[in-house]
């Protein structure tokens, strides 16, 4: 009896601090193992030296999409992938990089005498999905481990993996942790993308929506509740609701 031909898969870093290929290290040894009984890595930087040019069952993509250089690398990953998978913030959303996309003078706060190199040279911070058609995406930041687990799991069984478009809430309540509001903090659990099972307000920080926010999210209400209940200023109400949706945002600059 023949063996069962393993999945390809390959990951590949863009812009971003890589943190979600750790958290991947961090899955367990007992899980890892068991996803290697069903896949085979090709590629995977934080983790091996080979490279591969061949064709690829699954490439995960890492980091926004900011340099037009990378446009090139992008299309190649996706020409020889029969799927292609943002995980992680930076991928899915653009996430935290595309702060950037709402301010001018970042690279002389950054970088000081050294702003104008051509290393530096970047675009708005943007998803994979603005250069290349993306099949799925990894919320979280880092992402979701146990997501990634679900979603590589569904695609290897030929199901189709159901991402949560409720707010993470719903989450905190079924895990009955005292909303942060009732304590005088903050939040934005009210219309970010659950599916982290809420493990931020249960450790006593608030939600910052790392996951980005559901469909169609009532982001002048967070405002609001952020002004009123949490005594934020307007502008910082918008400025914080922007956190890690700052492209879906183009009203605030
Ligand atoms: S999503 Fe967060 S942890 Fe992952 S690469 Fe981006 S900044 Fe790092
Ligand atoms: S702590 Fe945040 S996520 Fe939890 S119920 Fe309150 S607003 Fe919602
Ligand atoms: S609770 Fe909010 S900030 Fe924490 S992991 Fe979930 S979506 Fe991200």
């Amino acid at each position: 009896m023949s063996a069962v031909k393993k999945a390809r898969v390959a990951f590949f870093d863009f812009t971003c601090c890589e943190g979600c290929q750790i958290e991947l290290t961090n899955l367990g040894q007992d899980v890892f193992l068991g996803l290697l009984e069903h896949i085979e890595i090709v590629e995977f930087r934080e983790a091996m030296s080979e490279q591969t040019k061949e064709r690829i069952d699954i490439a995960f993509v890492e980091g926004s999409f900011s340099r037009e250089a990378d446009r090139a690398r992008l299309e190649e990953i996706r020409a020889r992938s029969n799927l292609v998978i943002a995980y992680g913030a930076c991928a899915a959303t653009g996430g935290i990089n595309a702060l950037k996309n709402h301010t001018t003078d970042y690279k002389k706060f950054v970088y000081s005498k050294d702003a104008n190199m051509p290393h530096l040279d970047s675009h708005n911070a943007l998803p994979v999905s603005a250069a290349i058609k993306v099949d799925f995406a990894v919320n979280g930041c880092p992402m979701d481990r146990n997501e990634f687990v679900y979603i590589v799991s569904h695609l290897l069984h030929g199901k189709t993996p159901v991402i949560p478009n409720h707010p993470v809430c719903v989450e905190c309540k079924k895990r009955e942790t005292v909303c942060r509001y009732h304590l005088g903090d903050h939040c934005m659990g009210v219309i970010a993308r659950a599916g982290c099972n809420a493990p931020c307000p249960a450790d006593g920080i608030p939600c910052e929506a790392c996951r980005g926010f559901i469909d169609q999210p009532n982001e002048a209400a967070l405002v609001k509740v952020l002004v009123e209940k949490a005594g934020f200023s307007n502008d910082r109400a918008k400025n914080k609701s922007r956190m890690f949706t700052a492209n879906l945002r183009s009203d605030v600059k």
